[in-house]
């Protein structure tokens, strides 16, 4: 089983301003992506495979008002898989992120585990510290942002985001149930 290491993160160009936009001390709302950014039809990589989820812009904007830094962590084994490589996934982060911005809702970062404890080829078969329900993205994005987690949020789809979540301490997490996002609730102090 190889040893495999947390991802450097795909970090926006313009992170300098959204950092010095953001409060202190810093807080973050870490969103799943597949099933909570886009609905997830499985392994979504291109543009054209991509239905954003209703309300998530808004959800975002409510975040972005009451200071909070917006960074993806997401599991990829469909990198692991060999469905497609971590260069397509980087653009199509790449694209994510533009989206984003275009909407004034800026992602800061995104973090992402391309392995597979099973099914992984070749180096992507390793049991990670990163594959959610494990906290090594979170833990990694804490690190190198400075955010303090127990005023950070967790938004996910799966009761493995909410484990990883409670692994680093993050002080609330929101699993999406149907209609969680249309609904508007506000989730920010
Ligand atoms: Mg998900
Ligand atoms: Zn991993």
């Amino acid at each position: 089983m190889n040893v495999a290491t947390v991802r450097p993160p795909y970090i926006d160009p313009a992170a300098k301003e959204i950092l010095a936009a953001a409060d202190t001390p810093r807080r973050a709302l870490f969103l799943d992506r597949d099933g909570v950014i886009n609905i997830d039809h499985g392994y979504v990589h291109r543009p054209e495979q991509t239905d954003w989820m209703p309300g998530i812009f808004e959800l975002c904007r409510q975040a972005c008002e009451k200071g909070y830094l917006l960074i993806v962590v997401t599991n990829q084994a469909g990198i692991g898989r060999g469905y497609y490589n971590e260069q397509q996934f980087l653009e199509y982060t790449a694209w994510v992120h533009r989206i984003f911005s275009g909407k004034g809702v800026p992602l800061l970062a995104t973090y992402y585990c391309p392995h597979h404890p099973e099914a992984g080829i070749g180096e992507y078969l390793a049991q990670c510290r990163c594959r959610k329900p494990r906290p090594g993205m979170l833990q990694a994005a804490m690190r190198d942002w400075d955010a303090d987690s127990t005023l950070s949020l967790m938004l996910g789809d799966k009761d493995t985001d909410m484990q990883a979540a409670q692994a680093a301490d993050i002080g609330r997490g929101y699993r999406i149930a149907k209609n969680f996002l249309e609904r508007q609730r506000c989730i920010f102090k």
